[in-house]
């Protein structure tokens, strides 16, 4: 039986649609969105519940900001610049909400103030924190406006101190006129611990640093890449490729699950470095990791007459382009597995490949990644005809 969730915010805060729904309506109005988008291609199995559907997400970004002189911690209405402040959210895990309540204490008492978009006045701006599911480890951002904040440090050591799990603490600068919380190649400082904690997936540990992407709901990941890899039934004559790899989770759960070879492709370097580093961790030698643009990549090497059995394409919400599914046709593999965050550009890339490509979609599983938002990911295979 899932658990019972209500959300006193959900109406102002903006960043839920399902979350005061009985979690039985929220799977079915998501399955009717895969199956508009996808059941001319093949039927869809029934959507994977998330095992927990409150205190699942392990990566938690707020705002931080002022009330009448004290510090809150909150979210922007959707489409607003309106801070909105929450105490602690349903869906987040408990360690984040103590983390945001130790964080605005200690703010106060440490002189750090809110960051003024206007004026450019202040210092912090957001927190961003990464909580391992497995072990009991989390690692904070204070996404700033200056790295030259002398009590920063101080405060990292007391946060610390109250809670012991945090793990490590960096400084990010951010004054641009932007929404992203990080801007893209934006430097960091870390002012306590290593700069990463660990989490354990699939019998592998995995390194998480501040800027990779890494799944936020780990335990219901898990449960996807197991589907992926039933999907693709490795063997040791595979030869594989994971395009959009982040930070190696497919590649390496793939390398130690019996294929041959595995070659990761990733645009973000620092993705690539914790991808190489996770793959020295856990003793994997047989997966390779480039930076690239995965569009561009694939079609150097299908240019160069490289081919592979099995491809794994896990791309962001924009999908794949038909550059890479040409590129990846030319590859001719046998099996291709294809994770999506986004079923519309999964049926625009589907619409594209049954036009041109010799592939059929034979499952259509989506996951519940994201119980309350109305996110949905899936995961489909396709054999050549
Ligand atoms: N498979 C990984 C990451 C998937 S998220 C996991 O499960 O954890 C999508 C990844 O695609 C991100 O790491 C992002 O940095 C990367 N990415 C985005 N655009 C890209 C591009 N054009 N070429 C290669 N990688 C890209």
């Amino acid at each position: 039986m899932p658990e019972k969730r209500r959300c006193p915010l959900a109406g102002r805060c903006g960043g839920c649609d399902h979350v005061n729904e009985k979690y039985e309506d929220e799977l079915l109005s998501k399955y009717l969105e895969e199956e508009q988008f996808l059941s001319r291609f093949c039927r869809v199995s029934p959507i994977l519940p998330s095992p927990s559907i409150t205190g699942y997400r392990c990566k938690v970004q707020a705002v931080f900001g002022e009330d009448r002189g004290k510090a809150v911690t909150g979210i922007y209405r959707r489409g607003t610049h309106k801070l909105i402040p929450v105490r602690s959210c349903i869906l987040e895990d408990k360690r984040a909400s103590d983390i945001l309540s130790a964080i605005r204490t200690l703010a106060g008492r440490y002189h750090i103030k809110a960051y003024d978009e206007d004026r450019g006045t202040g210092h912090l701006r957001h927190v961003l924190i990464r909580c391992s599911a497995h072990y009991d480890e989390a690692l904070v951002v204070l996404v700033v406006s200056s790295f030259d904040i002398p009590s920063a440090s101080d405060l990292a050591a007391a946060l610390h101190q109250k809670l012991p799990y945090v793990k490590s603490v960096s400084l990010i600068i951010n004054t641009e006129k932007t929404s992203m919380v990080i801007p893209q190649g934006a430097k960091e400082k870390v002012i306590y611990g290593k700069g990463f904690i660990m989490d354990r997936l699939c019998g592998l540990d995995f390194r998480i640093s501040a800027v990779s992407f890494y799944q936020v709901n780990p335990r219901q990941a898990a449960n996807l890449y197991r589907i992926a890899m039933n999907l693709a039934d490795l063997r040791p004559d595979d030869t594989v490729i994971d395009a959009y790899s982040g930070t190696g989770t497919i590649a390496l759960i793939a390398a130690a699950s019996g294929a041959g070879e595995v070659i990761g492709v990733e645009a973000n370097g620092d993705a690539v470095r914790d991808a190489e580093e996770n793959a020295a961790i856990n003793g994997i030698r047989n997966a390779r990791f480039a930076v690239a643009d995965a569009s561009k990549w694939m079609k150097e090497k299908a240019k160069e007459g490289m081919h592979c059995s099995v491809l794994f394409l896990d791309p962001p919400r924009s999908g794949a382009t038909e550059e890479f599914l040409a590129a990846a046709g030319r590859m001719d593999p046998d099996r291709i597995i294809y994770v999506s965050c986004n079923p519309e550009t999964l049926g625009r890339d589907l619409r594209y490949i049954y036009r041109f490509l010799p592939y059929r979609a034979r499952v259509i599983q989506p996951v519940d990644l994201f119980p309350g938002s109305a996110h949905i990911e899936t995961v489909y295979m396709l054999d050549r005809i």
